[in-house]
């Protein structure tokens, strides 16, 4: 059995949290030989739902949790943590303008960012899935002084299995077969879901759809009118249909996530600090196609980029730039 490692969870009395918990004892993010020490950090008013899921948590008697700890205090919730996952964020209410969601979510972070440094173990990696997301983890990193930007990254992995997820469907074919999706740009409605370089059981994706659909048009039709659209707004789908927002698929995603950046994988994508790639302004936390090798998320370097498709990119940054522009108004950036 290997040494246990802390994991810190904000948020952890909603919805996500609920989710994202028990499958964390069970050992699905960091493997069946790793045991672990939850944290869990609420605000005072949802101290005692987190409570109740520590109570749950101590029912299932996990022989990998070695402790269940809930606290509104970032500094104890943080102490030796080796993983820090930020669910918990102010959600827009309404009339909310977004200059004042920003600030709110500000608020949050950039304390939550000092006390990771100030706290954290040395090692310690951060996953921001809290919204909005990328720019949340932008105040975060800003605000931990001492540790290196890479460490902190943001969720777009839930983007990316939506939209393997849809051409699956569509293309009558497991995801497993599915490889090569990028999500590029902000965790938001502007979001690239891009398949120019995507396959099929070693297929371009492009083709396989254009059999479905009747040709490379229609295809491509297919992917501007439907696909992207879908990705993008799939949250409000949920919505929709389900009566609440996503919450499984979310903390399905944060834990792939963690897993994949730590156990390695070829290709996904992440919201990762840029260091210019691709042309977009460095220190943005942006979502691009990212490999690991186990040591953390590393951008994928060199894919062409047409004109529809740097067009996407360009409109997605422009939004960030536009989030980070708020964000320094505020005096929250250094
Ligand atoms: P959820 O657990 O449903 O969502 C938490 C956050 O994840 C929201 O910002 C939500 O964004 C975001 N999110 C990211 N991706 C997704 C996705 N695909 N689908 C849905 N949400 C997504 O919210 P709850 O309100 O149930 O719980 C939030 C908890 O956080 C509360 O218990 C609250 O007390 C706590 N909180 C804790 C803080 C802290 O620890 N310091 C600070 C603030 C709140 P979106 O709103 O856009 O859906």
């Amino acid at each position: 059995m290997d040494a246990a490692t802390t994991v810190t969870v904000t948020g952890a009395g909603g919805q996500i949290g609920y989710a994202l918990l028990f499958r964390i004892a069970e050992g699905a993010m960091l493997g069946a030989s790793r045991p672990v020490r939850l944290r869990l950090l609420e605000i005072p008013q949802g101290v005692r739902a987190a409570e109740g899921a520590a109570l749950e948590l101590q029912d299932c008697a996990f022989p990998l949790l070695e402790s269940v700890e809930v606290t509104d205090d970032a500094a104890t919730a943080f102490d030796g943590a080796s993983l820090a996952l930020l669910v918990g964020a102010r959600p827009r209410s309404a009339g909310m303008e977004r200059a004042d969601l920003l600030a709110a979510n500000a608020g949050i972070f950039g304390p939550q960012g000092a006390a990771i440094a100030a706290n954290a173990a040395a090692d310690v990696r951060v996953l921001v899935v809290g919204n909005p997301a990328n720019t949340n983890a932008l105040i975060a990193a800003n605000a931990a002084a001492g540790l290196p930007a890479e460490r902190f990254t943001a969720l777009t992995r839930l983007d990316h299995d939506r939209a393997v997820g849809q051409l699956a469907a569509a293309l009558g074919v497991s995801v497993s077969e599915i490889e090569r999706v990028a999500i590029w740009g902000n965790h938001s409605a502007t979001q690239f879901p891009d398949v120019a370089h995507a396959t099929v059981s070693g297929r371009t994706v492009v083709d396989a759809l254009a059999d479905v659909f009747g040709g490379t048009g229609a295809a491509l039709a297919w992917l501007d009118e439907t696909f992207v659209p879908r990705v993008a707004r799939r949250g409000a789908e949920i919505i929709e249909v389900r009566g609440s927002s996503s919450a499984a698929s979310a903390a399905n995603a944060a834990i792939a996530h963690v897993r994949d950046g730590i156990g390695g994988v070829d290709w996904t994508s992440a919201a990762v600090v840029s260091r210019g790639e691709y042309g977009v302004p460095e220190g943005l936390m942006c979502s691009f196609p990212v490999t690991s090798e186990g040591t953390g998320y590393r951008v994928i370097e060199g894919l062409p980029l047409d004109d529809r498709g740097r067009a996407r990119l360009d409109a997605s940054v422009a939004e960030l730039v536009a989030e980070r522009a708020a964000v320094r108004e505020l005096g929250v950036l250094s």
